[in-house]
């Protein structure tokens, strides 16, 4: 269901409010973000102190805008429209990662619309964590080579590559040099993993920042590596590291490809999270790739989201734009027919997410 609406400048979202009527105007279900942080809360605190005070691996100020609860932000992201999103954690130090991974696991299984979300830290005991996470149903992971200040080549991660590869579970690797490089970032250590594991299923954050073109061309070159947004285009960002002009046509056709995903950071942001959206809009890329980065390229990877607790019987649904829709409930289901095409294995759970969009079952 395409809509099939010019977004021009004005629709641009200025203010988080604004997003809802942005999505709409696309004709899409509202906003998948593959790149959002909960975590256990006194540690997201020091994360937030250590963003305060313009830490050395921030390097800049950092006054983060959303230090709300739990609660707050997950309610924030739904009035957005924001219907999938992740709960990345990541490890600084050994012994903690399992630890984030139950935190994050339950938090997922209590907030409809989180997917389960997972980290690994090189250290004995890695690969049989990482097994009883994907055992568990975690389906995304992150790590955050700058701040876990580990090497992605170490050997004690070799095996979880390989099993992170062949279960087909993503990772979200903080893998580039920005803000502030060490000897494990850059395209250098991620690319002799990917050389490596050319099947891993990766997602690059902030589109492997500032080596955009090198990150790029590993996206083009192995067919399941993608890039999230996160935190480019931003007026922030671009203060730091740019997206240069010329790589923009292959994000384009990266996007087109399903590779390029909508990532934002939030909350750890010091700006409304519409701006993240607004500088996507205003790259002038179209509207199909708007549609593609905001929802479908997400979707694709991960399943639709889950809006409640029933489980999907195993058939495509249908989405089905409310503006569509007649207006008596008993009408619904005559109106609704099931969509063949859309892949049973990315249909998870029930949907029902008015106004914009309801999915029904076979
Ligand atoms: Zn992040």
């Amino acid at each position: 269901m395409r809509l099939n609406r010019v977004v021009d400048d004005a629709r641009q979202p200025e203010q988080d409010a604004d997003l809802p009527g942005f999505w709409r105007a696309l004709g899409i279900p509202g906003l998948a973000d593959v790149h959002t942080h909960f975590l256990p809360p006194r540690m997201l605190r020091r994360v937030w102190e250590y963003f305060d005070r313009a830490g050395p691996l921030v390097g800049v100020s950092w006054p983060i805008r959303y230090k709300w609860s739990d609660e707050e932000r997950v309610a924030h992201l739904r009035a957005m429209g924001v219907r999938m999103f992740s709960a990345l954690a990541y490890a600084h130090r050994p012994d903690m990662a399992a630890e984030l991974n139950a935190w994050t696991m339950a938090f997922a299984a209590a907030t409809p619309g989180c997917l389960p979300s997972a980290t690994f830290y090189p250290e004995p005991g890695v690969t049989g964590y990482v097994r009883e996470a994907v055992d568990a149903g975690a389906r995304i992971f992150k790590i955050h080579l700058q701040v876990g200040g580990f090497s992605p080549a170490d050997p004690l991660l070799d095996e979880v590559w390989g099993l992170l590869a062949e279960a087909g579970v993503p990772v979200v690797v903080h893998a580039g040099h920005a803000p502030v490089g060490t000897e494990y970032t850059g395209p250098g250590p991620f690319g002799s993993v990917l050389a490596r594991h050319p099947g891993l299923t990766a997602i690059i954050a902030h589109m492997g920042a500032p080596d955009y073109e090198t990150f790029l061309g590993f996206a083009a070159r192995y067919r399941r590596v993608a890039l999230d947004t996160t935190m480019i285009f931003t007026d922030f960002f671009d203060s730091m590291a740019p997206f240069p002009a010329s790589a923009l046509p292959l994000a384009r056709e990266l996007g087109l490809a399903g590779k390029v995903l909508l990532g934002s950071d939030f909350p750890n942001i010091p700006y409304p999270y519409a701006r993240q959206v607004a500088g996507l809009a205003r790259l002038g890329l179209g509207d199909e790739w708007l549609r593609a980065v905001c929802w479908d390229n997400p979707v694709a990877m991960f399943g639709r989201p889950v809006s409640g607790p029933d489980r999907l019987p195993g058939v495509g649904w249908r989405a089905v734009a409310a503006d569509d829709l007649p207006a008596r409930a008993s009408d619904l289901a005559r109106a609704v027919r099931v969509d063949r095409e859309l892949p049973a294995h990315l249909v998870q759970h029930h949907v029902m997410v008015p106004p914009a969009i309801i999915l029904e079952p076979a």
